[in-house]
């Protein structure tokens, strides 16, 4: 079948990029499709497919030279072959070389004919992974190739590979031999060095880094003596200039997201804010000095004419609510109406019942929408945003839905903004009346990112920190032990509860299986039951109906359950401030900002707090560093920085939390040296060569940018 793509005229070299993967030769609408289906629709998007791994095929390691767990080409001659039966089938197949060593290649899936292709004497050479078997090393399912009897085969068969063989991402239905060569082909077509290049020469130069297309071929096909630890590692110079580039794409995409927002005119809620004021005389605290100054932030971006786009990071326990609420009332003071929202229901009814405590005797009017609100409940609550009787709107992302129509919205506030992620940032520019434009943004998130993060991932929003906790809290104390100690912790949550206070057990596994978990979490719920048969015990994980989640929270909330059993389903939010005892079993699995989250679970009333991190010996010195930080310090943002120097924000800054897309290539923690200079470049481009700055985001970000700027 002739494919369309082919009889086009070739398109101009600047454009070759953009040429369709289906007008590859080899590739039909089925394979195009599969391909589609992973976002490959474009030779741009090959050239971009970077190897996860090199293998190296150039050289071979005698058997004897083997190391464990360390991948190596071997060659060498059938000895022996037994099919065994028992348990299931498996295939087993001695190999010798010169240097007299013997390796067995083990396979579970074989056909009849392949298993009766290992002749002995037949000349093999594999390539894979040595583990230490029940007879020497062995290999499971290494890739092989067997060579023809002396006399048979074509002479230049056995020649060694003269270059690093990439290995691709897996693509589902098609072949990993056929990846390779559509990306071979697509390189083929990389157009020249000039063609190519969309940064400035002269910043490449500063920074000492290789043109696009050098950088694109170093990692497609590296030279034989290309330094492969740094390829592995990804800090050879060509994939730190793709990464460069990467990131450069990504807070492009963002600042123009920005950009783009802040066309549109917001009220300007400028002039005193009396009823502000008068909340901050009548709280029974001094707001800190660091909540004041993040006030007087929010104050000077509402005065402008055009939307606020703030993120507040503050720590667990720093009091972002009283900085939200006064927030909401310099709108509110201005004759509009304001809007906070949580991501789940047990959240927003904590920020409804302290807001209506702070607000409702100043004489504003709180109205509550969630998802359980229905019938003619929902409607009066309808009816009183509409009209504006309602002055704070508090509530789930049921506040998002099409059916609510603010009379007058001038400010909305997220709370936790990583459960909700850009979509719904970008469905709240919509919620403003027309006429008065688009509604400020204030987020408030109490996962601390370090500030070189911030930057890269927030770079359409504005950062302000509560980096200081109310006085007088008394830190939690924290203390790591084996799990063999575990049987002690039982008498420690009798203690706990005799005294009236509540304890969290926490159940986690390495496994990103709920299931498991859950189970683990059952289990342990029965014994504790049994171990404390005079408390009332409960339980939740992430298997559970979301009623019936809440249900249980809301019953240790008010003090019927003495000790939850939990996943990790209660990292975020949930305040029980007479809870002062946590224990986190497994805490050598979990990363910082995960345990600092559990942990703050604690220390938020006035008794004196403790946390257990159980875990299992031995410990490796990552894990040992990790819990070695949990003891000296409570302090998020050291907590965030030391995440990112032992970690690397992969989890710390997962895609899920932030809503920011996954970089093909970059690592926020390895590259974020670059930042700065990622970060220049980009104010440059978007003020110098605003359609440049638009390819580069296309050729890396493609239908991500273009959903947000829609
Ligand atoms: P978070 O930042 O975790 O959302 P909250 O806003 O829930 O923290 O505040 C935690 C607790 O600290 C609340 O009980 C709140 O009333 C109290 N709080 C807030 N600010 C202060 C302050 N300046 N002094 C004393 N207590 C405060
Ligand atoms: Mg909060």
């Amino acid at each position: 079948m002739a494919r369309a793509g082919r009889q086009r005229a070739a398109p101009s070299l600047a454009d070759a990029g953009a040429v369709r993967v289906a007008s590859l030769p080899g590739v039909g609408p089925r394979m195009a499709e599969k391909l589609a289906a992973r976002g490959l629709l474009e030779l741009q998007d090959l050239w971009l497919l970077l190897p996860r791994q090199y293998e190296d095929r150039t050289r071979l390691t005698p058997i004897r030279a083997l190391q464990p767990g360390v991948s190596a080409q071997v060659e060498g001659t059938v000895a022996a072959v037994e099919r065994g039966f028992r348990y299931r089938p498996s295939l087993r197949v001695a190999i010798v070389d010169d240097s007299r060593a013997t390796l067995v290649l083990r396979f579970f899936h074989f056909r009849g004919a392949q298993a009766a292709q290992f002749v002995p004497g037949t000349r093999i050479r594999c390539y894979g992974s040595a583990r230490p078997g029940q007879h020497g090393l062995e290999m499971v399912h290494p890739s092989y190739r067997l060579f023809a009897q002396e006399g048979e085969g074509d002479a230049g068969a056995d020649a060694l590979d003269e270059q690093l063989s990439p290995v691709y991402p897996a693509i589902e239905g098609i072949g990993p031999a056929t990846v390779r060569r559509l990306v071979g082909l697509a390189l083929d077509r990389l157009p020249a060095e000039g063609e190519l290049e969309l940064l400035p020469p002269d910043a490449l130069d500063g920074l000492g880094m290789p043109s696009l297309r050098a950088a694109l071929l170093a990692v497609h096909r590296p030279a034989r003596d290309a330094d492969v630890a740094a390829l592995l590692e990804g800090r050879s110079p060509a994939q730190r200039r793709l990464a460069m580039e990467e990131m450069l794409a990504h807070h492009l995409s963002l600042r123009r997201q920005r950009i783009a927002l802040q066309q549109h005119a917001a009220p300007a809620l400028d002039g005193p804010a009396p009823l502000a004021e008068r909340l901050r005389g009548a709280l029974p605290f001094a707001l800190t000095g660091a909540q004041a100054r993040v006030f007087e932030q929010v104050r000077a971006d509402l005065a402008q004419p055009r939307p606020m786009l703030r993120l507040v990071q503050g720590d667990v326990g720093s009091g972002k609510t009283v900085v939200a609420a006064l927030a909401a009332l310099v709108a509110i003071g201005r004759g509009r109406q304001a809007a906070l929202m949580a991501p789940t229901e047990l959240l927003a009814e904590q920020h409804l019942a302290n807001l209506r405590a702070w607000l409702e005797p100043l004489g504003v009017r709180v109205a509550w929408l969630a998802g359980k609100v229905t019938g003619k409940a929902r409607a009066a609550a309808l009816a009183h945003i509409a009209s504006g009787e309602a002055q704070l709107v508090v509530g789930t992302h049921a506040l998002m839905q099409e059916g609510v129509v603010f009379r007058d919205l001038a400010l909305a506030i997220v709370d936790e903004q990583h459960r909700f992620g850009v979509h719904q940032r970008l469905a709240l520019r919509d919620k403003g009346a027309s006429g008065s434009g688009v509604p400020h943004q204030l987020v408030m998130t109490a996962t601390p990112i370090p500030r070189t993060l911030a930057m890269a991932a927030y770079a359409d929003l504005d950062v302000s920190a509560i980096d200081e906790l109310p006085p007088g809290r008394t830190p939690v104390q924290t203390v790591a032990l084996a799990a063999d100690r575990r049987p002690e912790l039982v008498e420690r949550i009798r203690a706990a509860c005799a005294e009236g206070r509540q304890a969290y057990w926490v159940c986690t596994l390495i496994e990103e299986s709920d299931e498991l978990e859950a189970q683990a979490a059952q289990s342990t719920h029965e014994a504790l039951s049994k171990a404390l048969p005079g408390l009332r015990v409960g339980l939740v994980h992430g298997r559970m109906a979301a009623r019936e989640k809440q249900a249980t929270m809301r019953a240790f909330k008010d003090g019927q359950l003495q000790l939850l059993v939990a996943t990790t389903v209660i990292e975020v939010g949930v305040d029980v401030p007479n809870a002062s005892l946590m224990i986190i079993e497994n805490a050598e699995r979990l990363g910082l900002a995960q345990l600092h989250q559990l942990r703050g679970r604690v220390g938020r009333g006035s008794a004196a707090s403790s946390c257990v991190l159980l875990y299992r010996a031995p410990l490796s010195a990552l894990a040992r560093q990790r819990l070695e930080t949990m003891r000296s310090t409570s302090d998020g943002f050291e907590i965030a920085e030391k995440d990112l120097a032992l970690r690397g924000p992969g989890e710390l800054l997962g895609t899920r939390q932030t809503g920011l897309a996954a970089f093909r290539l970059a690592d926020l923690a390895r590259d974020a040296d670059l930042l700065p200079q990622v970060h220049a470049l980009g104010e440059r481009l978007l003020a110098a060569a605003p359609a440049v700055a638009d390819r580069i985001v296309a050729r890396w970000v493609g239908g991500a940018a273009r959903y947000a700027a829609a």
